[in-house]
């Protein structure tokens, strides 16, 4: 299932392969975003082409529409979205509890940091009540759900119900959630044990615990080595990159990832910044997923590799080998260089200029945020196959 290949002598890093029943993915890796079952302009086959071997489904928004029941109908998440590879779903539950009560068109933005509206959620040990941000519907989640909606789409890495708080959090409401996160991983491991023993499949489907606490030292201790004992299939560490100061994130890292297993994959949810990533690298993190890539590219932002690209190594300072350009700006108005000169995604290879970007842009016109996607995806993945290149 999970195979170190290699292991860095300088530090924790590791290079891997994970096997699901839709193929191998080499780790570290990054997770492209398909919210609602697309990847916001960018189509299956242009993902594939630059390098990705994996894509991230949100639960909670499928769930809402077009709903589990249409995508059985079409025979699962992979035939319904047309994509071949593997699948990871989360369980909806960082969007139930961020995004759960929200106003009209909150709940359509990619899973948005901040914004926590606790009073429209009731949360119980049962399971989460919630509204449809989309026609005000009531619906109730609880872990065995969580996990049959994955089931029925078909995922290959499924994530369990958790309660994820934003930050700033007391230690108390971090430890009942830490808490009810624990009662609720083991349900759904007991779930997932029942389904599998009378199904007899041979792709069966990796479930993920995931790790909570906020940043209170023994609430990540004691729910690290729970979800351990319950010997899961990999470990994601959750409740980050939610308004926190990064120094605290990654001392949340640092002694939460010695805990968890060396020979399962371990996933950092929701992060992050192409310097964050590097970070969690050399912490032995070996998944990631964020919006950062395709939601910057429709505001225009532009991730380019700095001169020195080759030095990218998880041994060095990571924090300056990248710029964010804005393409609105006017100075790029009579730019006519290409997008990034030292990309290799089809937008830069294929000759666009920087002033046509900001065109594109400037008239509204969806081929800017398409090609500003692509660019800015085949960024995040060249950078994890140059973590790759270079783990030593
Ligand atoms: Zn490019």
């Amino acid at each position: 299932m999970f195979k170190i290949i290699k292991q860095s002598k300088k530090g924790q890093a590791r290079l891997g392969k994970l096997k699901t029943a839709h193929g191998e993915i080499q780790t570290p890796f990054f997770l492209p975003i398909a919210t609602k079952g697309a990847i916001k302009n960018v189509s299956p086959v242009e993902i594939k082409e630059i390098g990705a071997e994996i894509i991230l489904a949100n639960t909670y928004h499928l769930y809402l529409q077009p709903g589990y029941r249409l995508i059985k109908t079409a025979g699962g998440l992979h035939k319904f979205i047309n994509w071949n590879g593997p699948i990871l779903t989360d369980s909806g539950g960082f969007q139930v509890f961020s995004l759960g009560g929200g106003r009209e068109g909150v709940g359509g933005e990619e899973g948005q940091r901040g914004g926590w509206r606790k009073n429209l959620v009731r949360v119980s040990d049962e399971g989460v009540e919630f509204k449809s941000y989309i026609d005000g519907s009531k619906h109730f989640l609880t872990p065995e759900l969580a996990i049959e909606i994955q089931r029925i789409f078909g995922s290959d890495i499924m994530m369990i119900l958790d309660q994820c708080l934003g930050w700033p959090c007391t230690k108390t409401e971090a430890t009942e959630a830490m808490k009810r996160t624990l009662r609720w991983a083991e349900r759904s491991k007991k779930y997932e044990v029942e389904r599998m023993n009378y199904e007899l499949r041979k792709d069966k489907p990796l479930i993920f615990g995931i790790v909570q606490g906020s940043i209170y030292k023994d609430l990540r201790i004691k729910c690290a080595k729970e979800l351990v004992k319950m010997d899961f299939d990999g470990y994601a560490i959750g409740g980050l990159a939610v308004g926190e100061p990064r120094q605290k994130m990654f001392q949340v890292l640092d002694y939460t990832i010695p805990l968890l297993p060396k020979d399962k994959p371990r996933y950092l949810m929701g992060v992050g910044r192409p310097e964050e990533i590097v970070e969690a690298v050399k912490r032995g993190i070996d998944m990631f997923d964020c919006v950062i890539p395709t939601r910057e590219a429709r505001h225009g932002r532009i991730y380019l590799y700095q001169r020195g690209l080759r030095r990218i190594s998880t041994r060095i300072k990571a924090d300056k080998f990248y710029m964010v350009i804005n393409i609105t700006n006017s100075s790029f108005r009579n730019d006519f260089k290409i997008l990034d000169p030292n990309c290799d995604c089809p937008v830069c290879k294929g000759g666009y200029s920087r002033a046509y970007l900001h065109h594109l842009f400037k008239i509204g016109e969806g081929l800017g945020l398409r090609l500003a996607s692509l660019h800015n995806l085949r960024f995040y993945l060249r950078l994890m196959e140059l973590i790759r290149n270079n783990c030593a």
